[in-house]
């Protein structure tokens, strides 16, 4: 297995300078030797070799100039992703399944991931602070101030997302052998946006994302399923009535063809991984 890692680098002005200046090297060098071999083919409809291009190397580096033009995006965001040959250490195998609904309250055996506290007070400073940039004039030395607090509460809040994320995900792959989520893209069609499910559907995307990273290493398993009619659906093993005639209100209810009482959310969080294991 290859995964990569990811670092955000903060060089100093020097180094930045530095980066920039390799980057912008390898840039002009990389487009020049593709130009070449785009030539070559057009012209005599074959490719050329690395080895052809390499020959004449010394030569083309004596003649190229030190261009010092550089895009600043380059600059602003430096990152050193490393890729390495990982081993897989697999967990011991586990029968426990547990099945995710959004806000991932209720997992099927009962335990409870409440979304972090902070994310809820952050979100709101964020919107307070959009309201500032907004409130200030374009080109103002306040606005580009509030622009920076902006910025730096987005970075915030993505990192606290990021890092409940992979809390969340360890612990879910350290406990059970089937992870079962619903899968957004089915419902995403059929409901109108909005921005507070966008942001709670990032989250959850993210989530999925890295237990599935992490369940592969360890040799776990995470599926996406369908979540329409988990509510709905007795999750009793073998029994297939669906009350059609649920209602939001409805937080308990009995299924009246095996008599089980069910708690709406885990009801519908035990159908997920049920059928996981039937699909
Ligand atoms: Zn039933």
């Amino acid at each position: 297995m290859r995964p990569s890692f990811k670092y955000r680098l903060y060089p100093n002005k020097t180094q930045q300078q530095v980066i920039e200046n390799t980057l912008e090297h390898c840039r002009l060098l990389y487009n020049r030797l593709l130009a070449e071999r785009k030539e070559a083919y057009e012209k005599s409809g074959q490719s050329m070799s690395y080895v052809a291009q390499a020959k004449r190397f010394p030569a083309r580096k004596a003649a190229i100039p030190g261009i010092h033009s550089v895009h600043s995006q380059v600059l602003q965001d430096d990152y050193a992703v490393f890729s390495c040959e990982v081993a897989i250490v697999s967990l011991p195998p586990s029968e426990a399944m547990m099945g995710g609904d959004l806000g991932i309250k209720h997992p099927s055996d009962g335990e409870r991931f409440d979304h972090p506290q902070s994310l809820g007070k952050a979100e709101r400073k964020l919107k307070r602070l959009q309201r500032a940039v907004s409130r200030q004039k374009k080109g103002s030395r306040r606005r580009k101030k509030a622009v920076r607090r902006l910025a730096k509460a987005q970075e915030r809040v993505a990192n606290q997302r990021r890092v409940a994320a992979h809390q969340i995900a360890r612990h879910l792959v350290h406990s059970y052998g089937l992870i079962a989520f619903e899968d957004l893209t089915a419902q995403r069609l059929l409901k109108n946006h909005h921005l507070a499910k966008d942001i709670a559907d990032a989250g959850w995307h993210q989530l999925v994302q890295v237990t599935t990273f992490k369940a592969e290493r360890a040799g776990r398993r995470v599926v996406l399923r369908d979540p329409r009619f988990t509510s709905q659906d007795c999750s009793t093993p073998h029994c297939t009535y669906r009350r059609t005639d649920l209602t939001l209100v409805d937080r308990v209810w009995q299924g009246p063809h095996c008599g089980v009482w069910h708690d709406r959310d885990r009801n519908a969080a035990q159908n997920l991984p049920q059928r996981a294991l039937v699909g």
